[in-house]
């Protein structure tokens, strides 16, 4: 049988996803797809991606995983242990993080873990009613309302998006500071725009956080997030036939009726192309897919990404003690000019030694004078300031390097109350075309959402050419 043209818009986690589901799938029924990767930067990886800076690497902000779906985290194994993918065995390992820890604005912090020996909706329990700054009624109210938010099924959810977190919390019983402080532990690592955040993923948090074994438990990527996933992923791909081309930038696609293929129209540095696909998958961000599908009216073609983050790499000239448990942080963006403090010296090979290397995510590059492009001195010296606060011992010590990385262009998706209703209710715009990419998903964002949405697509071409689907596990909160 003549083999299936799919061809995949963006090389991001879904794009990559999808496009290995694909061709595995496809090879063992006699290579059933050609599968082409359209990417438009010069690398793949899209926003899960590090950059060497001076000879630091610089991610895009921090990235942990979850451990909420298998799907990303069991990609990663098999490229582990394959050795075209993994030519050097240089890929990154995980390091294992038993608990969110969050700190409020004065600097104090606290490290919500799951107790193992109680029953999972339990285990959350008796940290929940550890936190330091809330008075004793504060955390019974904290506690309850967990609770029954954790019990809200996800066919409510549209409703709950009518809310912010705020409302929804202080209107089931929360303290006005036990809210913003469940808000930090839900949302674990980013920034506290609780006024504004949906209250449906407030609730989806909190059904993951209490609700699963490893709830409060995440991974950190001990080194170059490129190495982990996009580059041995990239290699796999290329080895089972897939053609990536970079620095391909989709500019329309169609399929005029009677046609029964769809034609894809891009530039490369080359100049100008068009190619035919049977099936094509849009694996890029709401705003690029809402331009390259205009026949489609849909409450998703409003979704905006977030403000724009900066992310500064610094050592210091000597070493925090106190930061040993505390890996990762997650503050407040009213009242630091960080969102997460990362420090990478405790668990990446790389930056081991007797100097501290701490990563800051300014994860709200709008709220600073200069905006994303701050004067990049004013802005180390202000983490510097940060810094002093959230741990003394830093005061006597000096920035001895720091590099930064911008960004304004790869961001996720806002999840801003009244926004979580428009995910898309029908991935598949006709002509051809399914989207994928994380904010397509069901449940909550990120990484292992993007690579569900990636299997989600294969599936859906598969169901099309009447193959057997890929397995995968679904979010748990339906
Ligand atoms: C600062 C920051 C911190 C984050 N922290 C975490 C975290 O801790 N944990 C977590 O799980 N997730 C985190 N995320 C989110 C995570 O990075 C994303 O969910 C995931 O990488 C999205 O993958 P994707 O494939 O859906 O989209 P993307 O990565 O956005 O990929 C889309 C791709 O499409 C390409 N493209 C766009 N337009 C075109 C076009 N016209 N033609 C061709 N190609 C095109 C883009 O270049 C890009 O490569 C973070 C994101 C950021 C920015």
């Amino acid at each position: 049988m003549k083999p299936k043209d799919v061809v995949i818009i963006g090389g991001g986690i879904s794009g990559l996803t999808a496009a290995y589901q694909l061709v595995k799938r496809g090879r063992e029924h006699g290579g059933r797809f050609r599968v082409r990767v359209l990417e438009a930067e010069s690398e793949t990886g899209g926003q899960a991606r590090a950059f060497n800076v001076n000879g630091f690497i610089v991610e895009h902000g921090s990235h942990v995983f979850f451990n909420y779906y298998r799907t990303i985290l069991g990609m990663i194994d098999e490229l582990r242990a394959d050795d075209d993918a993994n030519p050097t065995s240089k890929m990154p390992g995980l390091s294992r993080v038993p608990g969110w820890t969050i700190c409020d604005p004065y600097g104090r912090r606290v490290t919500l873990k799951q107790s193992p020996n109680l029953p999972v909706v339990l285990a959350t329990l008796p940290s929940m009613l550890q936190i330091p700054w809330l008075t004793y009624w504060e955390r019974i109210r904290l506690a309850w309302a967990a609770f029954k938010l954790m019990e809200t099924p996800f066919s409510e959810y549209k409703e709950l998006d009518k809310q912010s977190s705020f409302e929804l919390g202080t209107g089931l019983g929360y303290s006005d500071v036990g809210a913003m402080t469940w808000n930090a532990a839900s949302l674990g690592l980013t920034n506290l725009f609780v006024q504004e955040q949906s209250g449906a993923l407030f609730a989806g948090k909190h059904r993951l956080l209490i609700n699963q074994p490893d709830g409060l438990a995440y991974q950190l990527p001990a080194g170059d997030l490129s190495e982990l996933f996009a580059r041995p992923m990239t290699r796999k791909l290329e080895r089972l036939g897939v053609q990536i081309t970079l620095n391909a930038l989709v500019k329309s696609i169609d399929r005029e009726v009677p046609a029964k293929r769809t034609r894809i129209d891009f530039t490369t540095p080359e100049g100008a192309e068009s190619i035919e696909a049977d099936h094509v998958i849009l694996a890029s961000s709401p705003w690029v897919a809402k331009t390259l599908v205009p026949w489609v009216t849909a409450p998703w073609t409003e979704l905006q990404p977030v403000s724009p983050v900066i992310t500064v790499v610094l050592r210091l000239s000597g070493k925090v003690k106190q930061s040993a448990d505390d890996r990762e942080l997650g503050c407040s963006r009213e009242h630091w000019s960080f969102s997460v403090v990362t420090d990478l010296s405790q668990f990446w090979p790389d930056f081991a030694g007797d100097k501290t290397v701490i990563r800051c995510e300014v994860g709200h590059a709008d709220m600073l004078a200069g905006g994303v492009d701050a004067d990049k001195d004013a802005l180390v010296a202000e983490i510097k300031r940060d810094l002093d606060r959230l741990f003394p011992e830093v005061v006597g010590m000096t920035v001895e390097k720091a590099e930064l990385h911008r960004e304004g262009k790869h961001l996720y998706t806002k999840w801003s109350k009244g926004q979580f209703s428009k995910k898309p209710e029908d991935r598949d715009v006709g002509k051809g075309v399914f989207l994928a990419g994380d904010w397509t998903s069901k449940g909550t964002i990120g990484m292992e959402a993007a690579a569900n949405s990636g299997f989600e697509a294969a599936n859906h071409v598969l169901a099309a050419e009447k193959l057997p689907l890929a397995e995968y596990q679904d979010v748990p909160l339906i």
